[in-house]
């Protein structure tokens, strides 16, 4: 099954696997971002860390990774809620092509060596003036799954290693974990010390894994053909879906702070106002009409589509 994130842990409880694998969401979030096939990788393959990681929080709210850099392309950033809606975006800087020869990640975002790698873990309902969590790293390493591995090693979080693909067709990753307190299990007959030779055997068995297989493969099988000899635990599989909060309404209230006057000449040069999500490039036009409209609600509420409002 697609467009779930799947979680198991070692029966020693000492390692978590978490497998996910997105298509139709993933398709959905590139629908109106026109990134060359290099940057959907790249932008794809954090996407997948970010649902990753965001299955751990243990707060409602929401990781946002971001990679920033002087290179060709300015910003790759995601973010995913902890109810897994994620979205996704990469921004190339103004005027710059993709040379023919970048194949790597440095080449793309860290010409300059000042490139740098955010994590944010943002409360849902955090206070105006409370700071999110935030850690900042320079860009180090020629991969996603190695900047994010360099992130976890610097900040000392729990031993994880990350396998990571996507193309414009599916997005996918696989985590593995040491658990914090690593006791065993009071049914498990082996000996404590275990933990290491679990943690080795999985990271050695995943190791076998490539990019290609990753993303051409469903989270059940993957897990199935890689630890086929190993009785994992599994915990019921959760849904990702591609959302972003723009809508057409909130371009509208946008539209009417602009005001009416700064709207007609836009409308006289450009005949629509057109009007694209910064972060998921879903177009909003607004016609002369649909502009009129705009202020006539604010005007008087009576005549907004749809009020219910009598005389
Ligand atoms: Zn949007």
């Amino acid at each position: 099954m697609s467009d779930t994130l799947k979680k198991y842990l070692t029966t020693d409880r000492s390692t978590r696997i978490q497998a996910l694998h997105l298509t139709q969401a993933w398709q959905t979030g590139l629908a109106h971002q026109d990134l060359p096939p290099l940057l959907v990788s790249l932008l794809g393959e954090l996407a997948a860390a970010s649902v990753l990681l965001a299955g751990n929080i243990k707060f409602d709210g929401s990781v946002v990774l971001q990679l920033q850099g002087n290179g060709p392309v300015h910003l790759i950033m995601v973010e995913c809620t902890s109810a897994l809606d994620l979205r996704a975006t990469a921004h190339l800087r103004e005027g710059a092509a993709l040379p023919a020869d970048t194949t790597t990640l440095q080449d793309l975002l860290n010409a300059d060596g000042q490139g740098r790698f955010m994590v944010m873990l943002d409360p849902a309902g955090r206070q105006a003036g409370t700071p999110a969590y935030q850690g900042i790293v320079p860009l180090e390493g020629d991969t996603i799954a190695a900047v994010l591995e360099h992130y976890m090693k610097h900040s000392e979080q729990l031993d994880t290693r990350l396998w990571l693909a996507a193309d414009a067709h599916a997005c996918a990753g696989l985590l593995l974990q040491r658990m914090p307190n690593e006791s065993p299990a009071t049914d498990d007959p082996r000996p404590f010390g275990h933990a290491d030779t679990t943690w080795t055997h999985c990271t050695t068995l995943a190791g076998t894994l490539d990019r290609d297989e990753l993303r051409a493969t469903d989270s059940d099988t993957l897990i199935r053909r890689l630890f086929w000899e190993d009785d994992l635990l599994s915990f019921p599989a959760q849904d990702v879906r591609w959302h972003c909060p723009c809508s057409r309404e909130r371009v509208a209230s946008m539209l009417r702070t602009l005001g009416h006057r700064e709207l007609e000449d836009i409308l006289n040069e450009q005949g629509c106002v057109h009007i694209t999500c910064n972060f998921c490039g879903q177009p909003y036009d607004f016609d002369a009409q649909d502009c009129t409209a705009l202020f006539a609600c604010a005007i008087d509420p009576s005549l907004a589509p749809g009020s219910d409002t009598v005389h």
